[in-house]
């Protein structure tokens, strides 16, 4: 069934996140800084909501609400849909649009943030050319967010475990940990 495309194979690995506390304003920063429309929000491991561009948009702006006074918590969207990295990308897709979503978590069996696929990703989803879009696209996005203040969530590529702060080193995403033994 399906296409046979896992979108465990074409997620964004990487994932930007943030807390349910920090401000809209360090929100939009975040998004204006790596370009991308919508931020994961999680605490302790736990998947609380989801905030894009839209919700900024038409929480705040259209309402000249104070970006620096209104949280996280306050305007993102929750309970979030996720889907396992097993899931078919045919799938996947009814379910965006089944949910008129545009993005969704991917979270392993203990519901970890492993992974974010976009719209975008699935309409240039085409066999073949996945794998050279992951590599390329992780590889200079984690060159990009490294250089700023952004909690980046996934799998470390060395040892496997979940982290909240992965970091680009040698191509490769690493948890603090397996960061400092590789230096
Ligand atoms: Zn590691």
């Amino acid at each position: 069934m399906g296409v046979g495309i896992e979108i465990g194979d074409m997620m964004n690995k990487a994932v930007i996140t943030v807390k349910p506390n920090d401000s809209i304003y360090k929100v939009a920063s975040t998004m204006a800084n790596t370009d991308i429309g919508g931020v994961v929000v999680v605490q302790n491991k736990e998947i609380k909501g989801i905030i894009t561009e839209g919700d900024i948009i038409s929480e705040i702006v259209s309402k000249k609400a104070d970006p620096e006074k209104i949280k996280v918590s306050e305007i993102m969207k929750s309970p979030v849909k996720t889907i396992k990295k097993e899931t078919d990308l045919e799938e996947a897709i009814k379910l965006m649009c089944n949910l008129n979503i545009e993005r969704l978590p991917v979270v392993n069996d203990e519901g970890h943030l492993i992974g974010i696929v976009t719209e975008r990703d699935m309409t240039k989803a085409e066999p073949g050319l996945i794998e050279l879009l992951r590599e390329k696209e992780a590889v200079t996005a984690m060159k990009t967010w490294s250089e700023e203040e952004v909690d980046v969530t996934g799998l470390c590529e060395e040892c496997g475990d979940y982290s909240e702060r992965l970091t680009e080193h040698n191509a490769k995403l690493l948890c603090s940990r397996c960061k400092e033994t590789e230096f």
